[in-house]
């Protein structure tokens, strides 16, 4: 029997634990941990609430979490609650599926101030993350400023724009449709250091711009490179950038009350305010050809956007957790091809950073099963299930197994607002009530 751990409940986590099911069939068995009562990690938490057709992926995991052979192991943050070398000790293998749950810094004066956040907290706020709930972001000002080019930044500035009616079916959480319906942001500024043809935006993402009610997308025609430039991207960017030259032949959509306005070749400098954020000094870039492609510098020209909100999506770092190797320059537990070494594993963002899509991190997990493979044989004779049981309980930790996350679930169905598919628990307390384990 091989024993095998899974540190995160995201896709990472449960393509590894469908690898290993194949793989292994009814002579392994797999934990998957999480910190939360609830798995899923970002489908749940990042992925935008008025995408739920991209959400249903998680059905695919509950047939994986179903089998005999999967528990998930919730309300267990490993790190804290047991060690790594703890479960080493418990498991054949330990693979560290845990994300990249914080925000990169932008590392500029003024970043720390008031109402200026990064996208996991900002995205977590929506989507109801326990540790974000709380945000609270201020939206009394008309212009906030998203940093970043690529989808994220995108799902952002279309939470911001969107209508109540517009949210409609989708699961944001209730007091951000609260604060959102009382919002005064009317222009929606998107910064990106390069230009139109270096966006990282989906074509699928940039489109839903032209279909907002109140909202409009605005490009400068001057931004645009020659059309015939286009021919060099490749058809994923080339339509993205279709989409660009469509808003900008558009023009200004003055019938709208809300801007989304692309300003390319933009590069924060500073953030600036008296006790929150005010205004954002930017520098005008232009492309130079670099060894590792197209970059931006500084022409030295500056200007300032008043702006009373800040959302910085420029990317994640996995947290670290004693005792794991990390890389600091990719923001990830340093690794081999997500060996970590012959016992410890990671996979998804925890291994390759926040890059790629749901899917990116299915070929992930099945490498990692043949590399454990390759480790382990048919397992040592440790202690697996039951020796995480007996340690769990000897700490008092209440942990929240599949049919308790089922509960969860049915609750938040039950309590969904008209036309919604459910209303998230957003704190711990409420969700391990919901569990039935207070
Ligand atoms: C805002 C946003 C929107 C996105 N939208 C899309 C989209 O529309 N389509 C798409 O294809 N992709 C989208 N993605 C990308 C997609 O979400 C990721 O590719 C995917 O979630 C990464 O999976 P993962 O399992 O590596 O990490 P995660 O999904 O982050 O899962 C990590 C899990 O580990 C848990 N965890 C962390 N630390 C510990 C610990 N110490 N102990 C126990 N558990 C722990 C977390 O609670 C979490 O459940 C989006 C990403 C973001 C940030």
């Amino acid at each position: 029997m091989r024993h095998i751990a899974i540190v995160g409940s995201g896709p990472a986590g449960y393509y590894t634990a469908e690898a290993a099911l194949k793989q292994w069939g009814d002579s392994v068995r797999v934990d998957i941990f999480d910190t939360l009562p609830v798995p899923f990690g970002l489908i749940r938490s990042g992925v935008a609430p008025d995408h739920q057709s991209i959400k249903g992926v998680s059905r695919r995991y509950e047939t994986t979490a179903l089998t005999d052979n999967v528990r998930f192991v919730g309300n267990v943050m490993a790190g804290r609650d047991v060690s790594i070398a703890e479960l080493q000790d418990l498991y054949d293998a330990v693979v560290l599926a845990t994300g990249a749950p914080n925000d990169r810094k932008l590392g500029l004066p003024g970043e720390d101030l008031p109402n200026v956040f990064g996208s996991a907290s900002f995205v977590g706020w929506y989507n109801g993350h326990p540790h974000f709930a709380g945000l609270d972001p201020a939206l009394s000002h008309d212009t906030a400023v998203v940093i970043g080019n690529g989808n994220v930044a995108l799902d952002v500035a279309r939470i911001l724009a969107k209508s109540q009616e517009e949210f409609a079916g989708s699961d944001i959480v209730a007091h951000a449709l609260a604060a959102l319906d009382a919002s005064q942001v009317r222009r929606i500024a998107i910064l990106g250091r390069r230009g139109p043809h270096q966006i990282a935006m989906t074509p699928k993402e940039l489109g839903e711009l032209a279909h907002l009610s109140r909202a409009c997308p605005r490009v400068d025609p001057a931004d645009l490179p020659d059309e015939a430039e286009d021919a060099a991207l490749d058809p994923g960017q080339r339509k993205s950038v279709g989409h660009l030259r469509t808003f900008a032949a558009a023009g200004p959509c003055a019938d709208r009350d809300v801007a989304i306005e692309f300003d390319f070749f933009a590069s924060p400098r500073a953030i600036l305010g008296n006790g929150r954020v005010e205004e954002v000094e930017v520098e005008r870039t232009r492309l130079e050809a670099g060894p590792s492609g197209v970059r931006a510098v500084g022409t030295g020209e500056t200007y300032r956007i008043p702006a009373g909100l800040v959302i910085a999506c420029i990317g994640y770092q996995t947290s670290q957790i004693p005792g794991v190797p990390f890389d600091e320059k990719g923001g990830r537990f340093a690794n081999e091809d997500g060996r970590i070494h012959p016992g410890l594993y990671c996979v998804g963002w925890a291994r390759r950073g926040p890059t790629g899509t749901i899917g990116t991190n299915r070929p992930d997990g099945f490498a990692i099963v043949e590399k454990i493979a390759e480790d382990i044989g048919e397992g040592s004779g440790k202690a697996g299930r039951p020796g995480f049981d007996a340690l769990a309980e000897s700490r008092g930790i209440h942990v929240i197994k599949f049919t308790d996350w089922q509960k969860i679930d049915e609750a938040e169905i039950a309590n969904a607002r008209k036309g919604a598919p459910r209303e998230k628990f957003v704190a711990m307390e409420r969700m391990i009530e919901a569990a039935g384990k207070n």
